[in-house]
């Protein structure tokens, strides 16, 4: 729980366009590896679905059969899910559930790899950015300084800070070992999170796309779990081909001997 207050304002700055982009990643990167594991999320992790704060809102979104959406609150139609955003923002902005506290977007970047879900970045929708537009105002004076894009230690100390992050989102009694176990497997998917977090927080939104190709191949996961994948792939068809030709020899000699004995 924290203050109401507080948490008005996390909901005016929360960026939904941003958040969205946060919930894709994660679903890829934490929610199906943990499936696949039987793991549960602490309940205290910033990251976990529970906590995000425009979960109250997401669940007014109602996409109807014939591809517009409708607000559950209000009974508003739209034509995308971006206008419904911006309704939300603006009318709704205050509804949240009591164990609502993150704001994923704020996440991105640090903790999260988030990349634009189309090819043409949607613009970031919040209250308070609305609010600027409707005054004149430039939609963003936020000029973040990204050090750790051109400078490797900040990077690295950035990366190391995502994954102790995100470590304290796993149960207590799971531990991270190397090797082939499947607390192995979940320590690599959190160093990809990390690094890919960080890795695309350097890349300019719209550039995002053509930079690494697609959504997909931005998040794909780096290269040396796929290049295992593909040398254990090529491991077991060598063994099945080892072992078609060494009995091939017996079946002719066996053959043969028949042949001998008539
Ligand atoms: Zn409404």
């Amino acid at each position: 729980m924290i203050d109401s207050s507080v948490a008005e304002h996390i909901l005016l700055h929360c960026d939904r366009t941003r958040s969205k982009e946060a919930r894709y990643s994660l679903d890829r990167f934490l929610w199906e590896p943990l499936k696949w594991q039987h793991m549960h999320l602490s309940p205290e992790c910033l990251l976990a679905p529970q906590n995000d704060i425009l979960r109250a809102q997401e669940a007014q979104k109602l996409l109807m059969p014939d591809g517009l959406w409708k607000c559950s609150l209000c009974g508003k139609i739209f034509r995308s899910e971006h206008y419904h955003d911006k309704h939300l923002a603006r009318k709704h902005s205050n509804m949240r559930y009591d164990t609502g506290t993150s704001c994923l977007a704020d996440f991105c970047g640090t903790l999260v790899p988030c990349a634009p879900l189309t090819p043409h970045a949607l613009p970031s929708v919040s209250t308070i950015l609305l609010l600027r537009q409707d005054k004149g105002l430039s939609p963003s004076d936020e000029t973040q300084g990204k050090e750790h894009c051109s400078n490797q230690r900040i990077r690295r100390n950035r990366v190391h800070a995502c994954e102790e992050a995100i470590r304290s989102c796993l149960p207590d009694h799971v531990s991270f070992h190397t090797g082939f176990s499947s607390h192995g497997k979940l320590s690599g998917f959190r160093e990809d999170l990390c690094e890919r977090a960080v890795e695309i927080d350097c890349v300019p939104r719209e550039e995002v796309w053509s930079h690494f190709g697609s959504l997909e191949r931005a998040l794909q996961r780096r290269h040396r779990y796929q290049f295992a994948k593909y040398v254990g792939l090529m491991a077991a068809l060598l063994v099945i081909f080892a072992v078609v030709f060494w009995r091939r020899p017996n079946h002719q000699r066996l053959s043969d001997r028949r042949r001998k004995s008539r």
